[in-house]
């Protein structure tokens, strides 16, 4: 039962082939088993996930239908879940219990899903390879040994070892489509204001967004359907009617322009991984796409942009955490300024503090042109350059990240090295387009991603593309051993 997807756990339940507390109970019993050696939780939510399986199944016995009612998943551990552990992956938030659900938790819960827990994240979505958790690492399942991406790399992780059908995750810079690469699954990031943002502890405002981890473009479709739409509670979130993305799934390829960067190409690309990039290619082919090569000038500046911007951001939103309103407070302060500096030293890891310095060093004054404003500037160049290039081709075709996943603790001493790992995936953050990840084959036994990029709002062209790459192509279906 646990290696279904979430369309198969649908029909399932539809042909009342199992139940949904059925199901839950052995995804339950499949993580108590295989987790220890993951690490991708921060909470189990149990009692909460038969709750919601036996009201699922209520729904159901009552004539009611949906794609998600009655499938569990879980969320990452930065969504506000209410009187349930909203860590973020930190010291910080380790006793918070949320007071209130955040929009994406409401509106899946809505739809019927399971609860089964809260994953494990890099603290406060800062990173690339899930060891900044204060919960510890997650350990890829392709390999023990191995990072299995990040910051969302507990759902990642938990989704590919088959111990739940999805999860969410968020992106700020990648960390739903560089952990799905790097664990085999699909992931989408949607357009900036496609899902509401509203209690999704914030990291970077202007980039952040929360998106659907699973293991088909087809899986993908159904979790965006229950994340997506305008929500007033979320100043940025769009007034725009949700498409139907399980229906765009089966459009024909025919005459499809997918435009392939010649900058990705670079010497930071492991060859091996390029070449699995260029039969992707030659398989979207077969199905009809037409290629062009294009040109993004300024992607070369996308990770010096994004490391400004980001922390920035980041320095500003993580200055509620003061121990007076929210998470953890020092013992014993002498006076105020004693209680930010232990409460915020000691709640912070090193990687967030880091970001904080960064951050607000670019906005202070005096180096706000010099940096921020800069940053800012590259930014729009950044955008014009895909908009540019949207106008010659539908899809933008090309690696999700230049190294397949790296031993844990191999960057650990060099912040930058990881931070090299972002340069496919942050430009889409920095325009706020969307972008998805799907498999494209192995490199030493270990996944290697391709990301699709679309226009604004064209989330339905990404599952389509990916989906009939799907149907054509088994690497999405591939299991690690053991699990
Ligand atoms: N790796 C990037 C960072 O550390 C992106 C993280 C994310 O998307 N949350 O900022």
């Amino acid at each position: 039962m646990h290696q279904l997807t979430l369309a198969e756990i649908a029909r399932g339940l539809a042909e009342k082939k199992f139940s949904s507390e059925e199901l839950t109970k052995t995804l339950l019993a499949r993580i108590a088993l295989l987790d220890p050696q993951l690490n991708s939780f921060i909470s189990l939510t149990e009692d909460l996930a038969l709750q919601q399986a036996k009201a699922a199944d209520a729904r159901r016995a009552n004539g009611e239908s949906g794609a998600l009612l009655g499938a569990p998943i879980a969320h990452k551990d930065l969504f506000c879940t209410q009187g349930i552990r909203t860590s973020c992956g930190s010291k910080m938030l380790d006793n918070f219990k949320a007071p209130y659900d955040a929009t994406v938790v409401a509106k899946l819960a809505a739809a019927g899903t399971v609860t089964l827990g809260k994953t494990n994240m890099d603290e406060f979505a800062m990173g690339s390879a899930n060891e900044s958790s204060y919960y510890g690492p997650v350990k890829n399942p392709w390999n023990l040994e191995h990072v299995p991406g990040g910051s969302s790399g507990g759902s990642a992780a938990a989704v590919a070892a088959r111990l739940l059908p999805a999860a969410t995750g968020t992106d700020t810079g990648g960390s739903i489509r560089q952990p799905a690469a790097l664990t085999n699954l699909t992931g989408l990031k949607p357009t900036y204001g496609r899902v509401s943002r509203w209690g999704m502890i914030a990291y970077a405002s202007s980039l952040d967004q929360g998106g659907p981890m699973a293991r088909t473009a087809e899986d993908c479709a159904i979790l965006l359907q229950g994340m997506a739409g305008f929500d007033p509670n979320d100043s940025t979130s769009i007034d725009e009617p949700v498409p139907d993305y399980s229906a765009s799934l089966n459009g024909s390829l025919q005459g499809l322009r997918i435009g392939v960067p010649k900058e990705y190409f670079s010497a930071g690309l492991d060859p091996r991984i390029a070449e699995l990039i260029h039969n992707s290619v030659k398989e979207l082919e077969k199905l009809g796409a037409v290629i062009k090569e294009i040109s993004l000038p300024n992607m070369q500046h996308a990770i010096p942009a994004y490391y400004v911007i980001a922390p920035a951001e980041a320095s500003s939103n993580l200055s509620r955490f003061d121990g007076v309103r929210f998470g953890h407070r020092c013992e014993n302060p002498k006076d105020l300024i004693d209680l930010y500096k232990r409460s915020r030293g000691e709640g912070f890891g090193p990687e967030v503090q880091r970001r904080i310095m960064v951050g607000a060093y670019a906005l202070s004054a005096g180096y706000y042109d010099a940096y921020y404003l800069k940053a800012q500037k590259i930014r729009r160049l950044i955008k014009n350059d895909f908009m540019a290039a949207f106008n010659e081709v539908d899809i933008i075709l090309g690696p999700t990240t230049p190294n397949p996943a790296w031993k844990l603790g191999a960057k650990n001493s060099d912040p930058v090295a990881a931070y090299l790992e972002d340069v496919y995936t942050i430009t889409a953050n920095l325009a706020g387009l969307p972008g998805l990840s799907m498999p494209a084959g192995f490199v030493d036994g270990l996944p290697v991603g391709v990301q699709l990029l679309a226009p604004y709002f064209q989330e339905g062209r990404l599952l389509n593309v990916a989906h009939q790459y799907q149907l054509h192509t088994d690497w999405h279906t591939r299991t690690p051993t053991g699990f």
